[in-house]
């Protein structure tokens, strides 16, 4: 019921006023097929989208040619010059993910769109607080950091202490990164309140 999405998505940006609300579409719309869901949520205003594979990412890009698109598995060498040409965002999760992608956009000679993913308690996911401090000036220089996002295990859980812990960690680290958007909440994370919003929702 595309209707109901797009309304379901219109009530999430109101309940977040003042961030800006992406749509998760990975595993082709959680089954319920990604193209006809990203052009529902386009059509409601969405102009930033998730999803996990390079395949699934450059199907988006010939269905929606102007929106954001970020790649949640990162950027996988071989497939640097693909994101590249399809203007994807990779969601850079490991140091050595970072310094690939870096050393690529040097060769390129143009500061190439990424994402930072640090992690805050998932422990799956992201450059851990160790890695964080480590990051190079260099390689971040070498691209254009468009957000710092980070996952939340148990947002569903409205009273987890992890919740509060993962926002705290999450304010402590991305205070050492460049000031950029921050994206913190997943769906549920939008229902936790104003402070888990930041300036972009997945
Ligand atoms: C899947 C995913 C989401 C969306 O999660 P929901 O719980 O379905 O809202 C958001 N962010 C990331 C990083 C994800 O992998």
């Amino acid at each position: 019921d595309l209707g109901a999405i797009q309304d379901n998505y219109r009530r999430l940006r109101a309940l977040a006023a003042g961030a800006e609300m992406a749509g998760v579409v990975k595993a082709d719309a959680y089954g319920l097929g990604a193209e006809p869901v990203a052009r529902a949520l386009s059509d409601a205003g969405c102009r930033q989208f998730f999803v996990a594979q390079l395949e699934e990412a450059l199907t988006l890009r010939s269905t929606l040619p102007e929106a954001a698109i970020y790649l949640l598995n990162g950027s996988p060498s071989a497939a640097m010059t693909e994101i590249e040409r399809a203007g994807l965002i990779p969601v850079l999760n490991h140091p050595g993910e970072l310094a690939a992608y870096a050393a690529y956009a040097s060769g390129r000679g143009r500061a190439l769109p990424g994402a930072l993913q640090i992690d805050t308690g998932m422990c799956r996911l992201g450059f851990s607080r160790r890695e964080v401090e480590q990051v190079e000036p260099t390689q971040l220089g070498a691209l254009t950091l468009v957000l710092v996002m980070s996952h939340l295990a148990c947002a569903e859980e409205r009273d987890h202490p992890m919740n509060g812990a993962q926002r705290a960690r999450f304010e402590e680290l991305k205070a050492t990164l460049p000031a950029v958007p921050a994206s913190l909440a997943n769906s549920s994370g939008i229902f936790l309140g104003p402070d888990f919003h930041y300036q972009l929702c997945r």
